[in-house]
């Protein structure tokens, strides 16, 4: 006897372009099998809610209802036995980059190390390259990971590149997130200029200066006061974060993403981004988050939602270059 999933819809934002279809996007820290029965400590959430054997299937639904075109994931430890095989089946391909010292390891009958993952439609974009990268900060490696992938859309042909990342948690390390954060911003910058193929538009366009158009998805354990968000935001690559278009006047983030009570008490916090090139992509929907009372006292995770992380899910159609010379 479950109760029924949370009830969200899409705000829609524009009018999506005539000619091709939105790309939908959505970004999900899952909650790593390992860390929520063996290290979290959700001191509401009963440990049955959080039984593998059924919560695994609370997460597919979860993305099969929203249907992604691209599915950024954090903390995921169970990618060769159910996420890969379930999800190629379905029609995606896929990369998973492991952290390099998972705090899984260190639980009892662990699954392997927890990693970011990132899958997309086979039908919709061909292949072009990936990047794994362990973030560094001041010179030295750290255990934060990123997936950097460059697409083509088979519809309309167009170049881009996708990036899921998991910042390092904890307040005391906002220093730490802040030196990744630049880190990966470099990267980024590095691989958005680079273009495989010479002959097209997009060539054309890093030629020019100006790059891939890029979307960023992460759990960057980040409010948007801090440092990290403000290296974001303000960069050279033009990035702006889509659930900014949530708020009423289309300048602030929601008010949380997770929503948890641990042993040290009730945290509500917005730390998970979904960034975009503003001038290369135009926002069409977001999918609203549910509020207080659709949670619950309990917060989560719950028998109702299993992560205590929400799932962002935006859809996005590339804007009309006018200025191209091509
Ligand atoms: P982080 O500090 O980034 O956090 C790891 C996970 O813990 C995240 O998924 C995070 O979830 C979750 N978390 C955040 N806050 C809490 C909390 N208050 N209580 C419980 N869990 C929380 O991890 P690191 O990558 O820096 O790795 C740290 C751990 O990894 C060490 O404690 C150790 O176990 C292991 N390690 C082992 C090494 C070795 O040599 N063997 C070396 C380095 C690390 P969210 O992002 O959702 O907040
Ligand atoms: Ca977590």
């Amino acid at each position: 006897n479950r109760p029924a999933r949370l009830q969200r819809s899409f705000i829609s934002l524009r009018e999506h372009t005539k000619h091709a279809q939105p790309i939908r996007v959505m970004q999900w820290n899952i909650l790593a099998q390992a860390l929520g029965e063996g290290k979290d400590g959700f001191v509401r959430c009963p440990l049955e809610a959080l039984n593998w054997a059924e919560r695994k299937y609370l997460i597919l639904e979860e993305i099969l209802t929203y249907r992604p075109d691209i599915l950024c994931l954090q903390e995921v430890d169970h990618y060769f036995d159910t996420f890969q095989p379930v999800l190629s089946s379905l029609g995606y391909q896929s990369s998973f980059c492991p952290k390099p010292w998972s705090p899984c390891l260190d639980v009892e009958n662990n699954n392997g190390p927890d990693g970011c993952a990132l899958f997309f439609s086979r039908e919709r974009f061909l292949l072009v390259s990936i990047t794994h990268l362990r973030l560094s900060a001041m010179m030295l490696k750290t255990n934060q990971v990123a997936i950097v992938v460059t697409l083509r859309c088979r519809e309309t042909g167009r170049l881009f590149c996708i990036a899921v990342t998991h910042l390092k948690a904890r307040s005391g390390w906002e220093g730490l997130r802040s030196a990744q954060g630049s880190n990966l911003l470099q990267n980024l910058h590095r691989i958005t200029m680079q273009s495989t193929v010479a002959e097209d538009q997009d060539a054309a366009a890093v030629l020019e200066g100006q790059g891939l158009p890029l979307i960023v998805c992460g759990d960057f354990n980040a409010e948007p006061s801090e440092d990290v968000y403000q290296r974001f935001a303000s960069s050279p690559l033009g990035l702006d974060s889509a659930y900014k278009w949530l708020s009423s006047d289309g300048q602030s983030e929601p008010p949380y993403t997770s929503w948890k009570i641990r042993p040290s008490g009730e945290s509500c916090h917005t730390l998970d981004y979904v960034w975009y090139s503003h001038d290369r992509f135009g926002v069409d929907a977001v999918l609203e988050l549910p509020n207080e009372d659709q949670i619950g006292p309990d917060r989560l995770p719950s028998f109702h939602y299993p992560s205590d992380h929400l799932s962002l899910v935006c859809d996005f159609s590339f804007l009309e270059q006018p200025h191209r010379l091509l």
